[in-house]
């Protein structure tokens, strides 16, 4: 007998349970570019009163709705500000160059913006510097394993942006585990920017999809930009109740992967060459001392458990509805061996 392998490497490798499946089947669609889609509506409609904005907009993906939102809140020829280590500059092919005609001013330092790294990347304005239109934020923070941006700071952060005339954007691909750790009600998140992504196919468990929400007018502009970037869906009601079905039954049990990213990461750590950051959410980043990342997921998958290469020295597991607590033991175990 074969042993299954233990898929850790994201949240995006869950593949549509079979109720989902049967949604998707017995959706009512209709056109969604000519006279609306059905489903599409109800998980907009679904999406903006969870989140508690005035409108949503679903998406084919995260980095679609992120890059018609920095189109949508900057404009061409001048700068917007991110976190070096943030989704934006790291995984969407400088999209925000390519297509918004913008510059990345990176805030650098920390593994996620604080007020401190932000305030030092901010220059005095200067009729010789480009203006700045956007401040991007991400919550949670995927490059710094999940990490929680508490909804006071990211309030803080956001008045800063608005003080200094800038639109805020809120990467929020996985806000449903931000506010499932904190307790806090998603829509105090979203109330601190103008337009906030979130993802239906990290945690949810969905095969694709995304939405954008916030302020209508800004959802409007944001309907253009998503049709000149060819994401204009005819009956997108298919994938749209894959979402609905995800954030009907996959959002109550988010928290028993933050409990199996504690698990994960309290028997890695008794290996005395692995340092894993006590996670937040669902991520778990392990750095390795004494090897590196390649021969360390090279071993693991030999013994049927398949981690993210993150850095030369950082491997990356994510928890998600496709592995149970006994899996998520078993994988920590074999990762334990291998790092004693
Ligand atoms: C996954 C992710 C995205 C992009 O979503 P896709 O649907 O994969 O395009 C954007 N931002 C963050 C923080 C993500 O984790």
């Amino acid at each position: 007998m074969t042993t299954a392998i233990i898929d850790i490497r994201s949240d995006t490798v869950t593949k549509p349970v079979p109720g989902m499946r049967r949604a998707m089947a017995e959706a009512e669609v209709g056109d969604d570019v000519l006279d609306g889609d059905p489903t599409t509506r109800r998980l907009e409609e679904r999406t903006a009163e969870l989140l508690g904005t005035e409108r949503a907009l679903f998406f084919p993906t995260g980095t679609m709705a992120n890059q018609s939102a920095i189109w949508a809140l900057s404009s061409p020829g001048s700068e917007i500000f991110a976190h070096d280590d943030s989704h934006i500059v790291n995984w969407e092919m400088a999209g925000a160059a390519a297509l918004a005609g913008v510059q990345v001013r990176l805030v650098t330092g920390g593994p996620r913006i604080t007020r401190e790294s932000f305030a030092r990347a901010v220059r005095p304005p200067s009729r010789d510097a480009a203006h700045t239109t956007l401040l991007c934020l991400e919550n949670t923070h995927n490059g710094a394993g999940g990490m929680v941006t508490p909804v006071d700071e990211l309030a803080a952060l956001s008045a800063m942006g608005r003080d200094l005339g800038l639109n805020v954007f809120l990467d929020g691909a996985r806000l449903w585990n931000a506010s499932v750790a904190t307790g806090t009600p998603l829509a105090a998140f979203t109330a601190c920017a103008d337009a906030t992504m979130v993802s239906f196919s990290k945690g949810l468990g969905g095969p694709v999809g995304a939405a954008l929400a916030g302020r209508a007018d800004v959802i409007e502009e944001a309907w253009m930009a998503r049709k000149r970037f060819g994401g204009g869906m005819r009956q997108s009601g298919v994938l749209a109740a894959a979402a609905l079905y995800g954030l009907e039954h996959h959002y109550d049990r988010l928290h028993e992967d933050h409990a199996n990213a504690a698990r994960f990461a309290e028997i890695v750590g008794e290996a005395p060459r692995a340092r894993p950051v006590k996670p937040d959410t669902g991520i778990v980043m392990i750095d390795l001392i004494g090897t590196d990342s390649g021969t360390l997921a090279s071993a693991a998958l030999a013994r049927g458990v398949r981690v993210s290469v993150w850095t030369a020295t950082r491997v990356r597991a994510v928890m998600h509805l496709d592995v149970t607590r006994a899996q998520v033991e078993h994988a920590a175990m074999v990762l334990r061996d291998l790092l004693s």
